[in-house]
């Protein structure tokens, strides 16, 4: 095993799938962690980028089908700073949104 780490997006949805399935690394024979839902599982991810700066920051979890995504390449982020004709975005849609998941009523965001 490599001691390189691999922080490419590939190599986090191997973790993300590792964390909400029960489909273990290669050569792995046996598995204590129970499996998490999407949004738990994230929170791990989302620990490693922000708190230990250990992965990128720009890997998000899209809020309408759970799938990972690289926000640098694609994908909408909605916050407080969103604005859709001129007015601030309700707090229901924050998030970070695949552009084909993004509802039809929000495709006009604009963004500061
Ligand atoms: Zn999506």
């Amino acid at each position: 095993m490599s001691c390189d780490p691999k922080t490419d997006l590939e190599s986090v949805e191997e973790f993300f799938e590792y964390l909400t399935t029960d489909k273990l690394p290669e050569h792995w024979a046996r598995r204590w962690l129970r499996k998490l839902p999407p949004r738990q599982a994230f929170e791990i991810i989302y620990y490693l980028q922000e708190e230990l700066g250990l992965l990128p920051d720009t890997f998000e979890m899209c809020r309408a089908c759970r799938a990972l995504f690289d926000s640098d390449r694609e994908g909408t982020c909605i916050d407080s700073t969103s604005r859709l004709r001129g007015k601030p975005v309700p707090m229901k849609y924050w998030g970070n949104w695949h552009d084909e998941c993004l509802p039809e009523r929000l495709r006009e965001i604009e963004d500061d």
